[in-house]
C-alpha cells in the first residue's frame, strides 16, 4: 500500500502543526511520500506565506522597501526550525534569498514559500528532500508534461524510502520556475500520486472532508463519508469546494481514490472520493446539497416550438456570440429557459435581448432575475422513486416557490431555482427532508 500525503498550508503553519504531521506520518508506514504547501494561516487574521511573498514581489516591482515583510516571513521559518530543534541553515538560506530578491521573478519568489517549508519538513520527518524544480516539468504551453514528470518522480521514488516535495511549482522547458494555479499544492500531490501509482491520495487540510451542506446555512451538517468524482464536481461547481478542481484529473485518470483528512482530527474518517462508491446502509439518498445565488433566467416562449426545428440553437447561438456560458436549459413544449450567471450578462443584457427578439422572433421573452440555484446531488437519486415529489411537497409546505427545475441526463443531481430570498430556507428544508430525516 502506498499513500501520497499532501499537507495544505493550515497543516504546515507552525511547529505545532509540524508535530501533528509527524505523528500522522509515523502512525502509518505506507505514508512515505509527502507534498507540502507553504506555511499558511495560524489564526484567522494571520497571513499565508504565499500571500506575503506575492506582496514582497509587488514591493520589489514598485521599488518599495520589502524588508519588513521579508523579516516577517523569515521569523516564521526560523521559529519553526528553532522550536523543533532543526539544524537546516534556514536563516542563512533565507537571508541569501532576501538579499537577492529584487533579481528574481514573481514565480521564483512565490515558490520559495513551499520550498522552505519542504526543506524544514524533510529534516523533521527524516525523509529526503526532492525539489519540484526539475521534477515537475511543464510543456511550453504551460500544461504539465506528465510523461517526463512521471519519469523523474519515479526515479526519485526508486532512490529510497519516500521523500518530501514542495507543492505548487515546477520548471519550464527553459528551466525557469513556474507556478501552478492558486491552491496548486493539491495538483502536485495528485501528480505525484498518479506518477507513483499510489493506492490512495490523502489530502490533509483543516476540515474533515466534504459536508452535506454549507455550515453557514445548516447547523452542524453531517459530513460525507463517500462521494464519487462526478458528485464532487457537481457540488464543487455549486460552491462546496474543499479541493482544487484541477487536482482531480491526474488521480481520476489513474483510478486512484482521494481521501480528505483533517490534520487537527486525524481520527475522523474524512471523505473518500472515488469513481464509484457503494452506498452504505447508513448513508442518505442525497450525498450533498450546494447552491449559489446571482443567477438569471431568460424565459423564451415560441408557439409550436416543437415544430420549429433549430429554434433553440438560434437562441443559444446568441449567448455563444456574446461569450456567455449557459448553466441550464430547462425546457417545456413551447418554451424554455436559459439560465446564466448574472455577472456574465450584466453589461450586455439589453443587447442580448434585442438580438434574441430580432433574430428569433419569440412570442414571449422575459428575464427572471434574483434567482438562486440549488443542486441536490446523489448517485442513487435516479433509482429512488418519488424523490422529485418529496422535494416539491417539502418546499411547497414551507411556502417556497420552485421557479425552475432540471435533472441531468446522468441523473446524479436535481437542480432547482428559487427566489434568492428563499435560498437559505430552501437548503434547510431539503436538508431536513433528505439528509437529516
Ligand atoms: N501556497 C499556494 C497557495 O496558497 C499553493 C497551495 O497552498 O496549495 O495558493
Amino acid at each position: 500500500m502506498i499513500k501520497i500525503t499532501k499537507f495544505g498550508g493550515s497543516s504546515t503553519a507552525d511547529a505545532g502543526q509540524f508535530r501533528k504531521i509527524k505523528a500522522i506520518i509515523e502512525s502509518d508506514p505506507s505514508r512515505k511520500f509527502v507534498v507540502v504547501s507553504a506555511a499558511g494561516k495560524r489564526y484567522k487574521e494571520d497571513n499565508k506565506v504565499t500571500d506575503l511573498l506575492y506582496l514582497v514581489d509587488a514591493h520589489c516591482q514598485y521599488h518599495v522597501d520589502a524588508r519588513p515583510l521579508l523579516s516577517d516571513i523569515r521569523s516564521r521559518y526560523v521559529s519553526i526550525a528553532h522550536e523543533l530543534g532543526l539544524s537546516y541553515p534556514i536563516a542563512d538560506e533565507f537571508d541569501d534569498f532576501a538579499a537577492h530578491v529584487s533579481e528574481f521573478d514573481t514565480e521564483y519568489i512565490v515558490s520559495r514559500g513551499e520550498y522552505f517549508t519542504a526543506r524544514l519538513m524533510s529534516e523533521w520527518l527524516g525523509l529526503p528532500f526532492v525539489d519540484a524544480a526539475g521534477t515537475v516539468l511543464f510543456h511550453h504551453d504551460g500544461t504539465v508534461n506528465m510523461e517526463a514528470t512521471r519519469e523523474r518522480v519515479r526515479a526519485e521514488a526508486m532512490r529510497g524510502d519516500g521523500f518530501v516535495m514542495p507543492g505548487f511549482y515546477g520548471t519550464t522547458p527553459e528551466g525557469d520556475i513556474k507556478l501552478l494555479s492558486r491552491g496548486g499544492g493539491d495538483v502536485t500531490g495528485a501528480i505525484v500520486a498518479s506518477c507513483i501509482g499510489a493506492d490512495l491520495y490523502e489530502n490533509w487540510t483543516d476540515v474533515s472532508g466534504f459536508l452535506t451542506a454549507d455550515p453557514r446555512i445548516v447547523d452542524n451538517p453531517r459530513s460525507i463519508r463517500r462521494i464519487t468524482f462526478d458528485e464532487m464536481r457537481e457540488l464543487s461547481y455549486m460552491g462546496a469546494s474543499v479541493l482544487q478542481e484541477e487536482a482531480i484529473f491526474p488521480v481520476r485518470a489513474a483510478n486512484i481514490p482521494i481521501r480528505i483528512k483533517n490534520t487537527n482530527h486525524p481520527e475522523v474518517h474524512g471523505t473518500t472520493i472515488r469513481e464509484t462508491a457503494e452506498m452504505g446502509e447508513d448513508e442518505p439518498l442525497v450525498t450533498g446539497i450546494a447552491g449559489r445565488k446571482d443567477f438569471m433566467s431568460f424565459h423564451v416562449r415560441k408557439n409550436h416550438m416543437a415544430d420549429a426545428i433549430g429554434y433553440m440553437r438560434k437562441v443559444l447561438g446568441v449567448f455563444e456570440r456574446y461569450g456567455v456560458s449557459i448553466e441550464h436549459v430547462p425546457t417545456s413544449i413551447d418554451s424554455f429557459g436559459v439560465v446564466v450567471n448574472e455577472a456574465d450578462v450584466k453589461d450586455k443584457l439589453f443587447s442580448i435581448m434585442r438580438a434574441i427578439e430580432e433574430e428569433t422572433e419569440p412570442d414571449e421573452l422575459r428575464v427572471l432575475d434574483d434567482l438562486a440555484m440549488i443542486s441536490v446531488v446523489g448517485r442513487n437519486l435516479s433509482s429512488a422513486k418519488g424523490t422529485a415529489g418529496k422535494l416539491f411537497s417539502a418546499l411547497g409546505e414551507a411556502n417556497i416557490n420552485i421557479r425552475l427545475l432540471t435533472q441531468s441526463a446522468q441523473e446524479i443531481n436535481i437542480t432547482l431555482g428559487v427566489e434568492e430570498e428563499d435560498f437559505e430556507e430552501a437548503i434547510r428544508v431539503i436538508y431536513r427532508t433528505f439528509v437529516d430525516d
